[in-house]
């Protein structure tokens, strides 16, 4: 009896040890794939980044875009877009209002924000206070619809005008220019493309202005052409952290010349926003893991070891198949003990004398 016993026992906890096993196991496979998946993709982007950081066939150069954001500014984003490529904007506090959607998209799709002034301003004209008053302002307009703080922003100097006193009481760098597209004077889309090809260069600093979609069709076909040639474009911030150059407070920029150093692709803001992204996802992995534990099946083995046990249990006459038994126990009581249905029968009796009962209690 007790071998018996001991062979049941092990037999059943073996195959509940097999069952109990295996989901656990396709649960780990499944964890093990998606954490190979999202390594490779680490990899991959982190491969793509390099080859552009470090091989540029034809050069990087910076898009800047002044005077905006406006209505023309939404199909630029549509193009830019299409392309993974990221602009500079040099945002007029003024039409912030007007355009905060097309503000905050710019944003949201990566590019970089500076500040044209709120009204185009004449720097170099104007003493610091007003200037610096000036700049806040446009500052404060873009920090509102973006709904963060940016930082201090990068300055486009209205009509490129500035001077000592100018450095002397801004508190960014001053962006200008090595393209000048005129394509405030030509309102013309092949001019504006002639214009950049012509001037293409390692490190430049391309001057554009979202107000006009003839600026926004001959930037977007040159961008086309030069990519073809191998020209990378980037925003300027990036411009000259790949090329080596930290950008200071208070000192005009034109270009950024080669010091044979990489700073690496990404600016502070979007390194936050990258540690942000990794924080969320190892929540996202859990996730994963939890949909993707086989429940159903888990289920499915429970009872099919419970079926197991106990067919196990009987075949070591363990247990005894006792429902057949008790039906004939019940019928053989049924038919040798008459008594019990005379009893059966009072009681009927009973009840229906009191069924009767309430029913002459309401006789009236
Ligand atoms: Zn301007």
């Amino acid at each position: 009896m007790m071998k018996r016993k001991i062979i049941a026992l092990l037999s059943v906890l073996i195959l509940a040890m097999t069952i109990f096993a295996l989901p656990v196991y396709a649960a780990k496979t499944d964890t093990t794939k998606t954490d190979t998946a999202t390594s490779a993709t680490d990899a991959a982007g982190t491969d793509s980044t390099d080859t552009a950081a470090t091989k540029p066939k034809g050069g990087l150069m910076a898009l800047s875009f002044d005077d905006g954001p406006s209505k023309n500014t939404i199909k630029l984003l549509d193009e830019l877009k299409k392309r993974k490529i990221h602009a500079t904007f040099f945002i007029v506090g003024e039409r912030v209002e007007e355009f905060s959607d097309v503000l905050v998209r710019e944003y949201k799709e990566g590019h970089e924000i500076g500040t044209h002034t709120w009204n185009h301003l004449n720097l170099a004209n104007t003493d610091g206070t007003t200037a610096n008053e000036n700049l806040q302002r446009t500052e404060d307009a873009i920090n509102a619809a973006i709904g963060t703080d940016l930082g201090p922003l990068p300055i486009r100097p209205p009509y490129g005008s500035v001077n000592d006193n100018t450095r002397s009481y801004v508190n960014a760098p001053l962006i200008l220019w090595s393209i000048d597209t005129l394509d405030w004077k030509s309102r013309n889309a092949e001019a504006v493309k002639e214009k950049i090809i012509n001037q293409a260069h390692d490190g430049a600093i391309i001057l554009l202005h979202d107000l006009y979609d003839t600026s926004v069709d001959g930037c977007i076909a040159a961008i086309d052409e030069l990519t073809k040639e191998g020209y990378t474009f980037v925003t300027v911030s990036e411009l000259f952290r790949r090329k080596g150059q930290t950008l200071e407070t208070g000192v005009t920029y034109t270009n950024a010349e080669d010091n044979g150093v990489d700073l690496g692709p990404l600016p502070e803001k979007d390194k936050k926003a990258d540690k942000e992204k990794e924080k969320k996802e190892p929540k996202k992995e859990k996730e994963r893991v939890d949909k993707g534990f086989p429940w159903k099946w888990l289920i499915f083995c429970i009872g099919v070891l419970a079926v197991y046990t106990v067919g196990m249990l009987r075949a070591f006459g363990l247990i005894q198949t006792v429902s057949p038994l008790r039906k004939d126990d019940f019928h053989e009581k049924t038919t040798t003990h008459p008594h019990r249905n005379a009893a059966h029968h009072s009681n009927r009796r009973h009840t229906a004398d009191s069924r009767r009962n309430p029913n002459r209690r309401n006789q009236p």
